[in-house]
């Protein structure tokens, strides 16, 4: 059986990106693709004389150092691989709430002047609001990028720790805080999140701070095209992953991910499902969509899976102060026992159903914005029910006045599931807080 150090599966951006790294690491590296050519979302064609751009129409700057995808290209061996052409103005927004078109500029200045003179009754919000995303792009480009700092997570978790006082909103979605500072001006609005359908369809359920950095990072370096179209970029690092000794495999379709201790297995096939092969890896890298890779599992890896991702949705929900998102990950008849002294045995709370939650996770409302860092879990499976323990820092941040106050509290979880219907929901959740420290944070 052939042997890899990673196998990828997917060709798209990230999977072919991941695998231009890896290969240039030294690692043996294969990727494995359905599809006629590389590339997924990021592809373009001809149909005659038509040219069509699958999806990256515009990107922001990679040669500009702050942004995110400098040195994730660099290390890939592509940035100079293709030519990223300036795509002139941000964008033109046309229609709805406008009376004429608005022409957004690239860069922050110019973007502030031009919103500034169309709309200058909200001047003042406008000047905020830039102001704030070109913060938190900032504060971005200070996280430790290379692999030898982000293997340190005290450091990242240090980069973001600072990132929380210039992001005062960092639980708001983007309509909440576009509301909270034009009010029903839904004209400005328009004109700064036009191209809203970059990132997502919906601004009540996109995250302001995502947002914040996606935008931004185009405000601060200006849009580019891949010159010829997103294809050369695709080919350009399959190229780079078998300049390194890699392979990518096309219309081949992985059928079965075991995964073992020490090494896993993967199973592909010709798009008829003739002709399989298996082939041996320490590492696998998913990079289709969740739902398409959940059933390639076996049923307990699956499970497990979607038990971990029950337990980050927490910690999601709760940073987001998403209550009702909160709140559904439990069973309708689910026990939610807080443990403030783990050497007491009676718990400091004890709520007993899933409509009963929304007062404890309310309380999160009291800070200015708290972090619940995940750490190791261990996950039981007994057929539908399963139990687990967590590990988690909750990061509280409480500012009064120039005082910024940070409490960290250990939690471990102790956690009962049950799947219902198909999906996995916590019957039990027993917080037990090892130990909580306060600090003060030295002013920003
Ligand atoms: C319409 C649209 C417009 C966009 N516009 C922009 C833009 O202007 N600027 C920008 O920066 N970004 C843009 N994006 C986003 C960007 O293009 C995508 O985020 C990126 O290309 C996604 O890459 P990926 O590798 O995560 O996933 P994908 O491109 O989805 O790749 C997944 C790959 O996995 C393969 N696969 C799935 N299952 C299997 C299997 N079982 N076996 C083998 N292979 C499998 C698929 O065939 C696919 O090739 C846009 C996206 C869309 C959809």
């Amino acid at each position: 059986m052939a042997r890899y150090d990673v196998v990828i599966v997917g060709a798209g951006l990230g999977g072919l990106t991941a695998g231009a790294i890896l290969a240039r690491a030294g690692r043996k590296v294969l990727v494995v693709e359905r599809s006629n050519s590389v590339g997924g979302a990021a592809s373009s064609y001809k149909s005659g004389e038509l040219f069509v751009e699958g999806s990256l129409h515009e990107t922001s700057d990679p040669h500009d150092p702050r942004d995110p995808k400098h040195d994730v290209l660099t290390r890939a061996g592509v940035i100079d691989a293709v030519k990223w052409i300036p795509a002139g103005a941000f964008y033109e927004a046309r229609g709805g709430p406008l009376d004429r078109p608005f022409l957004m500029p690239d860069h922050f200045d110019a973007a502030r002047r031009a919103l500034g003179e169309r709309f200058p009754e909200v001047r003042a919000g406008i000047d905020q609001l830039l102001g704030e995303m070109q913060r938190i792009v900032a504060v971005m480009g200070e996280l430790p990028q290379s692999a030898d700092t982000i293997e340190n997570p005290d450091d990242h978790l240090r980069a973001l720790m600072r990132a929380l006082p210039v992001a005062s909103d960092w639980t708001l979605s983007l309509s909440q805080k576009l509301d909270r500072v034009f009010g029903d001006h839904e004209a400005v609005k328009c004109a700064l999140a036009a191209n809203l359908s970059y990132f997502h369809d919906d601004p009540a359920t996109l995250w302001w701070i995502y947002f914040a950095m996606a935008q931004g990072c185009y405000l601060q370096s200006g849009g580019r095209y891949v010159q010829g179209g997103s294809q050369r970029l695709s080919s350009a690092l399959a190229r780079a992953i078998k300049a390194a000794g890699g392979e990518v495999l096309l219309r081949r379709v992985v059928t079965a991910i075991a995964v073992g201790d020490d090494a896993s297995t993967i199973t592909h096939t010709a798009k008829d499902g003739s002709d399989p092969h298996t082939v041996e890896a320490l590492r696998i890298i998913g990079n289709a969509a969740p739902a398409a890779l959940g059933p390639l599992m076996p049923a307990e890896a699956a499970d497990r899976l979607a038990i971990r991702e029950l337990v980050d949705a927490y910690a999601y929900c709760a940073d987001r102060r998403d209550a009702a998102g909160q709140m559904a990950l439990f069973s309708e008849d689910a026990e939610f026992l807080v443990y403030m002294n783990t050497a007491d045995p009676t718990p400091t709370q004890h709520i007993r159903g899933r409509a009963g939650l929304a007062p404890v996770f309310d309380d999160l409302n009291s800070y200015e914005a708290t972090m619940h860092f995940n750490g190791q879990n261990t996950t039981v499976l007994d057929g539908e029910r399963a139990r687990g323990v967590s590990y988690c820092l909750a990061h509280h941040l409480k500012v009064g006045g120039s005082d910024r106050i940070l409490m960290i509290a250990a939690i471990r979880y102790l956690d009962a599931f049950v799947k219902q219907e198909g999906i996995w929901y916590f019957s039990q959740r027993k917080l037990m807080v090892d130990w909580t420290e306060t600090r003060t944070l030295p002013a920003s």
